[in-house]
C-alpha cells in the first residue's frame, strides 16, 4: 500500500489528510487550528468503511513544529499507524507558485527559497505554506515533501489573458499578471468531468465555476486553463463571501482621497468586509438564501448581485470558448445550493443551456448531470476533491 500526507497551511492553522493511494481513499483526515492561541483546537478523524470516528482536543499549541507533534500523536493515539501506512511523500499545498513553478516541485532548500521570495505578491500565503513546509520537514526528514501550486493550472492562459492593460515595465518590474487560482481544484473538476462522460478531455471545452467561500470560474479548452477569473490575487472576478472580486479600481484611490482610509484599510475593506457579507451581513450562502426566500430584500439584493456577476463571467466565457460543452459546478456553494446554480443558468435556453428542475434539486456526494436530455450543454455538479488531486501530483513526481 501507498500513502501520502498532504497538508494545506495557513498562519495559524494547518489541514492533513492521509490518503492511501492503490484505492484513492482517505485514512484520516485533521485540522489544527488557532496555532499560537491561548488554546489551539485539533480535530482529528479516523477514516474507514464502517463510517468515521472524530477525535477533538483543546490545548496550547505555540507554533506550527508543535502542531506536527500533535498530529503525530494523535495518529499514534487513534490510528491508523503510521507505521503500517507510512506515507512515502508529503505533498503541500502551496498557493502561489510565480511564472516560475508549473508543475508539482520536490522542495529542495532552493525551492523553499524561492517559495519564500514569492511572499512578496502573496504575502497572505505564501510565508504560512513555507512555515508549514519547514514543520513538516522537521517531522517527516526521511521522504520527499512535494509543493503542488494553485496557480500550476493556470500556466497555460495565453499572454491575452494573463496580461493587464497598464505600463507593460511597471508590470514587469513588479511580476504584475493575472496568474489564477484554485487550480487544483479547476484540473481535478475538469478532468473528473470528461472521466465521468466518458469523452476525451482533448475534445471538450468546458467552464468550471469553484463557488466556495472563495469562488473562481475558469474556461477550460481541452484540458487548459486559456481564462480564469482570480487574477494577480486571488480578489478580483465573482463575488466571494468576504471579497468584492471585480471592483473599478479608481474607488481605492477615491476612497484613500475621500474617507481618508489607509492601505491596509482598503486592503481589510476589499478582502473581509465585502462580497456576500458586505452586502448583507451575511457570510453563509445557506443564510443568505434562506433570507431571501423569506422576503429579506437586503438579502434578495445581495444575491442578486452575487447571480448577476456569474452571468456576466458565463457570457465573457462562453464567447472567449466559442463553443461550450459543459458547464460544471463544485466547492461548498457549487455542490450544495440547488438555487444559485438554477438562477445562474436561468433564462440561457438559447444558447443551449436547459437545467432540469428535479435533477437539480437531487442531493448527492457523487458526479452527476443536472441539465435536461435536449441540452446542447451538460451541466453537472462535480464534488471537488483537492487533497487527492494533490496527492496524485505528489505521487507523480517521486
Ligand atoms: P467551501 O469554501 O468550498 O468550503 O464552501 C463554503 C461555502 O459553501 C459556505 O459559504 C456555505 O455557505 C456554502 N454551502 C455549504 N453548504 C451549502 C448548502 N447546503 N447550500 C448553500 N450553500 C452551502
Amino acid at each position: 500500500m501507498t500513502a501520502v500526507l498532504v497538508i494545506n497551511s495557513g498562519s495559524s492553522s494547518f489541514k492533513y489528510q492521509l490518503i492511501e493511494m492503490d484505492a484513492e481513499t482517505t485514512l484520516a483526515r485533521g485540522l489544527v487550528e488557532r496555532i499560537g492561541a491561548d488554546e489551539s483546537h485539533v480535530t482529528h478523524e479516523v477514516v474507514s468503511q464502517n463510517g468515521s470516528e472524530e477525535y477533538e482536543q483543546a490545548r496550547s499549541i505555540r507554533n506550527h513544529t508543535e502542531g506536527f507533534a500533535v498530529m503525530l500523536d494523535a495518529f499514534r493515539e487513534h490510528g491508523p499507524s503510521l507505521d503500517e501506512h507510512a506515507p512515502v511523500a508529503v505533498g503541500h499545498r502551496v498557493v502561489h507558485g510565480g511564472k516560475r513553478f508549473f508543475e508539482p516541485t520536490i522542495i529542495t532548500d532552493l525551492v523553499r527559497i524561492n517559495i519564500e521570495d514569492l511572499a512578496e505578491i502573496a504575502p497572505l500565503h505564501n510565508p504560512a505554506n513555507v512555515q508549514g513546509i519547514e514543520a513538516a520537514q522537521k517531522s517527516f526528514p526521511d521522504i520527499p515533501h512535494v509543493a503542488v501550486f494553485d496557480t500550476a493550472f493556470h500556466q497555460t492562459l495565453p499572454p491575452a489573458a494573463y496580461t493587464y492593460a497598464i505600463d507593460k515595465d511597471v508590470a514587469e518590474k513588479h511580476r504584475i499578471r493575472k496568474y489564477g487560482f484554485h487550480g487544483t481544484s479547476h484540473k481535478f473538476v475538469s478532468e473528473e468531468a470528461a472521466r465521468f462522460l466518458e469523452r476525451d478531455i482533448a475534445d471538450l471545452n468546458q467552464i468550471v465555476l469553484h463557488l466556495g467561500n472563495g469562488a473562481s470560474m475558469t474556461a477550460v479548452r481541452g484540458g487548459e486553463s486559456v481564462e480564469t477569473s482570480m487574477g494577480f490575487t486571488p480578489l478580483e472576478g465573482l463575488v466571494m463571501g468576504t471579497r468584492s472580486g471585480d471592483i473599478d479600481p479608481a474607488v481605492l484611490v477615491h476612497l484613500h482621497h475621500k474617507a481618508n482610509l489607509s492601505v491596509d484599510e482598503l486592503d481589510d475593506l476589499l478582502n473581509r468586509q465585502s462580497g456576500i457579507y458586505g452586502l448583507s451581513g451575511l457570510k453563509d450562502m445557506r443564510d443568505l438564501t434562506d433570507e431571501a426566500n423569506e422576503g429579506n430584500d437586503t438579502a434578495r439584493a445581495a444575491l442578486d448581485v452575487y447571480v448577476h456577476r456569474l452571468k456576466q463571467y458565463l457570457g465573457g466565457y462562453f464567447f472567449q470558448l466559442g463553443r461550450v460543452d459543459v458547464i460544471a459546478f463544485t466547492a461548498g456553494i457549487g455542490e450544495n445550493s440547488a438555487q444559485v446554480r438554477a438562477e445562474a443558468l436561468a433564462g440561457l435556453e438559447n444558447f443551449g443551456v436547459k437545467v432540469d428542475a428535479a435533477r437539480n434539486e437531487q442531493r448527492s456526494h457523487d458526479t452527476r448531470v443536472i441539465s435536461a436530455d435536449d441540452s446542447d450543454v451538460t451541466v453537472l455538479v462535480v464534488p471537488t476533491n483537492e487533497e487527492l488531486e494533490i496527492a496524485r501530483q505528489t505521487l507523480s513526481v517521486v
